[in-house]
């Protein structure tokens, strides 16, 4: 449920994997109520002057942002970076060798799946990706238009998962490096999803120490897994308060209904954005 003046703070376009242009994205936001949202692409700002475009006239605040995916053994640990300046040279310098590295990635999967007989075409994987930064939800939906799996979902459950021959993991930020990386850039980076993240509560310290400024306490998902029922959200809150961390929350909307909420659907607090930048 969307409520007018609504603060969503984790959106995706095809920048990177989802399903809307980033003025899409943002037109559908407004038409749900919300009045601050942030961009957060996976590892690109190049949706955020198109999104700002398309809030002016709206009276929507877009908040620049990326979400970095990590490496390491602890889990998918996804950073989001606030207040980023999609200007910064530097800065995309690093995207863009975490875009590139990706797009590589696809294509040895692309390649191992045709040898495992279930043959794709990497340009079908390009266009479903429409520019953005090819993932694995690209090669998903292609899977499912050339008949391999049932579904999208069985995409990732069988041929892609961690556990499939098809698989190849990333080369990338460390989650420590990642929280650094927002830092060197002037921007906050909060923990996404913690739920994903495995022995949160000894890796926390580490996060905090590099710079981590807020972490996701409202979140939901139709994984009961990683949804956050009122106990959890709690239980974060507690943790954000232990760490003097800024509880934040979003959708995480893709647009293909594989997440919990519709923009605007997760009640953030309105002062959220306003204790984020008092952390920069
Ligand atoms: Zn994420
Ligand atoms: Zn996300």
């Amino acid at each position: 449920m969307s409520r007018a003046g609504a603060t969503d703070l984790h959106t995706h376009s095809l920048r990177s994997d989802g399903a809307f242009a980033p003025a899409e994205v943002v037109r559908m936001a407004a038409a749900g109520g919300v009045a601050v949202m942030a961009l957060s692409d996976h590892d690109t700002l190049d949706g955020v002057a198109e999104a700002e475009a398309a809030a002016r006239p709206l009276g929507i605040r877009i908040v620049p942002a990326t979400e970095l995916n990590t490496e390491s053994e602890w889990g998918d640990v996804h950073v989001l970076g606030y207040f980023l300046d999609p200007a910064d040279a530097k800065l995309e310098e690093r995207l863009r060798w975490l875009r590139e590295n990706r797009g590589r990635r696809i294509e040895l999967m692309v390649e191992r799946l045709s040898e495992l007989g279930h043959a794709v075409s990497l340009e079908r994987v390009r266009e479903i990706a429409q520019g953005g930064a090819l993932g694995r939800p690209h090669l998903a939906q292609a899977l499912f238009e050339a008949g391999h799996v049932t579904s999208y979902d069985d995409a990732f459950l069988t041929l892609i998962s961690k556990d499939s021959p098809a698989y190849v993991s990333r080369v990338g930020l460390t989650p420590l490096e990642a929280v650094e990386l927002v830092r060197a850039h002037g921007g906050v980076p909060s923990l996404a999803h913690p739920r994903t993240v495995i022995g949160l509560e000894d890796r926390l310290p580490l996060l905090v120490e590099a710079g981590l400024g807020g972490i996701e306490c409202y979140y939901v998902s139709k994984d009961p897994d990683i949804h956050h029922g009122p106990e959890r959200t709690a239980h974060f809150l507690a943790l954000a308060e232990r760490y003097t961390l800024v509880p934040t929350g979003g959708s995480d909307f893709h647009g293909r209904g594989e997440h919990g909420a519709p923009l605007g659907g997760v009640p953030v607090p309105p002062g959220t954005i306003a204790a984020l930048e008092a952390r920069r």
